[in-house]
């Protein structure tokens, strides 16, 4: 599993590009960008790589990891894939393909090439807020981050919610390395031991 990251959008959001290195085929999660100009490096590294895009991945509905859907949904004609509970905020978008959507639930497997990814749902952020399960790795999207989490004062946000997500994230082993929403990546191991809201 190759693994790209292209940070984006006025936020600064993780677009990580990631793909099958036998066959090619790669997932696109949260394209936050906000203007198409932007999109070009993304599609330059796709094309020097012959990527197979297969699929969008929203690790949860906010603008900021959603912004640049339409952008690629036009340039790769592939299906949106998004937690049920923020499905509603696709729709909100102009150019996008809503009927196309996949709509994930906790379990739900996404897959491309030779590689897939297990959706853990993780409310908090949002209500449909996921991180996405490698075999060492995760994609955490704004529900973790490197020293702290995602906030939980938006619209659907919870702390309760928050802190039943986190406790199945410190399941996971010390070597997971963590890929975010925002910011640099970590381990789980350096999280557990410096991160004030999973020490606590
Ligand atoms: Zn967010
Ligand atoms: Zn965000």
């Amino acid at each position: 599993m190759l693994i790209e990251t292209f940070t984006v959008g006025s936020l600064s959001t993780n677009c990580y590009i990631v793909s099958s290195q036998e066959t090619k085929d790669a997932i696109v999660i949260d394209p936050g960008l906000d203007f198409s100009s932007e999109a070009k490096q993304v599609f330059d590294y796709i094309a020097r790589g012959v990527l197979n895009v297969k699929l969008i991945v929203n690790t949860h509905g906010h603008p900021d990891h959603i912004s640049g859907d339409a952008i690629f949904q036009k340039e790769y004609n592939v299906p949106i894939c998004i937690h049920r509970f923020d499905a509603a905020s696709l729709e909100g978008l102009e150019n996008v393909n809503c009927p196309a959507a996949i709509l994930l639930e906790d379990g739900s497997l996404i897959k491309f090439g030779n590689e897939s990814l297990k959706v853990m749902h993780t409310p908090g952020h949002t209500p449909g807020s996921i991180c996405l399960l490698g075999e060492r790795l995760v994609f955490t999207g704004d529900t973790l981050f490197a020293g702290g989490i995602g906030r939980t004062d938006f619209p659907g946000g919870s702390d309760r919610d928050m802190r039943l997500s986190l406790q199945k994230l410190m399941r996971l082993p010390d070597y997971f390395l963590i890929y975010p929403g925002h910011g640099p990546s970590s381990m789980m191991g350096e999280e557990k031991r410096v991160n004030p809201f999973l020490t606590s």
